[in-house]
């Protein structure tokens, strides 16, 4: 059997990467989503095991100490995100492809891991200003978490080149047919 691929998908909060990860699992593809555990709350109907897996700060701490996590970041103040190794490992020893949504520094962390069987793709938005009204339009923040989101998004668009691959997300079907390019291509490779 073929070993399973790895797709990672990274961008500044609010770049559209849910989106267009959604729409790929939604098309067919043979992708299984890789659920992070976090320790921010759930967000409008976000499920447990689904989304993400929520947890408290101690449990996530007892998680780093006991070397569970492929990388963690604490991507916002007080908000961890992590790749949990139980997680992949089930994935892949299914055959299946994984893809992942985390933070830029998390992408290229997980792309150094897997190195060539790994995709790694940046969803750009077009503007920080872009990113901004996307944010207040999704309206599951507060200011002041848009505005901690607002000030990584610099740090992380400096960082695009890092990365495999870049899809420019302004049209929305256009970046959803780049996507589904993209991954087709290194599924077939
Ligand atoms: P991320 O997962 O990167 O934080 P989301 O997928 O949640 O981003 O997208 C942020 C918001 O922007 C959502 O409300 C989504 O519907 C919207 N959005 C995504 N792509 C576009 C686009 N090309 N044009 C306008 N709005 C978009
Ligand atoms: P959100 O709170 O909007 O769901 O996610 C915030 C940021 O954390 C996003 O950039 C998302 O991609 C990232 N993220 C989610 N899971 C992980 C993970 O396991 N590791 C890392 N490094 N970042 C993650």
């Amino acid at each position: 059997m073929a070993r399973g691929k790895i797709f990672i998908f990274s961008a500044p909060s609010g770049s559209g990467k849910s989106t267009i990860i959604t729409h790929l699992i939604a098309l067919g593809l043979p992708l299984e989503f890789s659920v992070s555990a976090t320790t921010r709350q759930p967000r409008g109907k976000e499920r447990d095991g689904v989304e993400y897996y929520f947890m408290s700060a101690e449990d996530f701490q007892h998680h780093i100490a006991a070397d569970d996590f492929v990388e963690y970041e604490e991507v916002y103040e007080g908000c961890y995100y992590g790749t949990l190794r139980s997680e992949v490992d089930r994935i892949l020893s299914s055959g299946q492809n994984v893809i992942f949504d985390v933070d830029v520094l998390g992408g290229i962390n997980i792309k150094k891991y897997f190195g060539s069987r790994a995709l790694s793709i940046f969803i750009q938005p077009p503007s920080i200003e872009e990113l901004r009204h996307r944010l207040e339009k999704r309206g599951t923040e507060s200011p002041e978490k848009i505005a901690s989101r607002l000030d990584r998004a610099r740090m992380e668009l400096s960082m695009s080149l890092q990365f495999d691959h870049i899809i420019v997300n302004d049209n929305l079907q256009k970046a959803f047919t780049e996507a589904e390019k993209v991954v087709r291509k290194f599924i077939a490779e």
